[in-house]
C-alpha cells in the first residue's frame, strides 16, 4: 500500500525547521496540505512557500490558547479543515533540579505540554464531527526514561504520554487516532549545543550506530498518519535506533 495523504489537512507545529520541518515535508510529499506553524510568521511563510502550494504559513506561540486558535481558524480558511495534528513544537531549559527557575519549569511545560492540549482543544471538534483524525504527539525518550539536568524536559515529555493515552481513550469511539513518538537522540539545532565527548558517549549507547536524522522521525509520523496505521491509538513509538532497548 503507498502511503496517499491527497485531500488530507495536516496541522505541524513548530515546522519552521528540525523534525518538524522533515514531517511537514514528508506530509506534503504524500500529497497532504499542511500549515506551517512557528512562532515568526514570516519564517513559516517562507517554509510553506518553499513547499509549494499546498502549504500555508501560520505563526502562533503554542504557550498561548488565543493565538493557537487564531492559527488554526487561520490554518483551516486556506486550507480547509485539519485531518492531521501534529505537536511537534517544543524547547529546552536544560539545568540541575537545584538551578532550575520557575521560568525554566514554566517555559517547557507551557510550551511542550500545555501546548499540545491547546492544539487538540482547538482542532478535535472539527474531528468528531467528521468522525476521523490523526493526532500525533512528539514526545521524547527522555520522558520514559528521565535524564539527569532535564527534569522540566522529561515531565513535559511524560506527560505528553499521558495526554496521548487520555485523549486515545476518550475520541476513539470518533476514530481519532492519538499516538506519540519518542525519539532518541536527533541530529537537529536542539542538539547541536550537545559537546563533542558527550555526543560520542551518546553514540556508544545507540545500538545502530548512528545518531537519528529528522526523517526517521518524519518517517514514522507518515505511518501513523496513514491508512496503514487504522487499528494504532494510545501508543507510544520509540524511534532512537536502539538507544533504549
Ligand atoms: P528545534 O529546536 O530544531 O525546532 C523546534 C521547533 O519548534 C521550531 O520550529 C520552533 O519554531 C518551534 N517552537 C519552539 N517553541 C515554540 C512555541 N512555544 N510555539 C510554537 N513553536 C515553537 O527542535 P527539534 O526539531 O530538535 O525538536 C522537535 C521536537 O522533537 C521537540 O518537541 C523536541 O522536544 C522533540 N525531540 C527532539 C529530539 C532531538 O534529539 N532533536 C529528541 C527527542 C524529542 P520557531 O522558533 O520558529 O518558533
Amino acid at each position: 500500500m503507498i502511503i496517499d495523504l491527497a485531500g488530507k489537512t495536516a496541522f505541524v507545529t513548530g515546522s519552521t525547521r528540525g523534525i518538524g520541518l522533515a514531517i511537514a515535508k514528508a506530509l506534503y510529499g504524500a500529497g497532504a496540505k499542511v500549515g506551517v506553524v512557528g512562532r515568526d510568521v514570516e519564517r513559516a511563510r517562507s517554509v510553506a512557500a518553499s513547499l509549494g502550494d499546498r502549504a500555508a504559513g501560520v505563526a502562533c506561540d503554542v504557550a498561548k490558547a488565543d493565538q493557537v486558535d487564531a492559527a488554526v481558524a487561520a490554518a483551516e480558511a486556506v486550507l480547509g479543515p485539519i485531518d492531521i495534528l501534529v505537536n511537534n513544537a517544543g524547547l529546552t531549559r536544560d539545568n540541575i533540579l537545584l538551578r532550575l527557575t520557575d521560568a525554566d519549569w514554566d517555559t517547557v511545560l507551557d510550551a511542550n505540554l500545555k501546548g499540545a492540549f491547546h492544539t487538540i482543544r482547538s482542532t478535535i471538534k472539527g474531528m468528531m464531527k467528521r468522525r476521523s483524525g490523526r493526532i500525533i504527539n512528539i514526545g521524547s525518550i527522555v520522558g520514559l526514561t528521565g535524564n539527569k539536568g532535564q527534569a522540566n524536559y522529561a515531565a513535559s515529555k511524560a506527560g505528553l504520554i499521558g495526554l496521548t493515552k487520555s485523549v486515545a481513550k476518550e475520541y476513539a469511539s470518533r476514530n481519532i487516532l492519538v499516538n506519540c513518538i519518542a525519539p532518541g537522540f536527533i541530529e537537529t539545532e536542539m542538539t547541536d549545543a550537545l559537546p563533542t565527548e558527550a555526543r560520542a558517549t551518546l553514540l556508544e549507547e545507540i545500538a545502530l550506530g548512528r545518531l537519528g536524522r529528522p526523517e526517521d522521525v518524519a518517517g514514522t509520523v507518515l505511518f501513523l498518519a496513514s491508512d496503514l496505521a487504522a487499528y494504532i491509538t494510545g501508543q507510544v513509538l520509540v524511534v532512537d535506533g536502539g538507544m533504549v532497548i
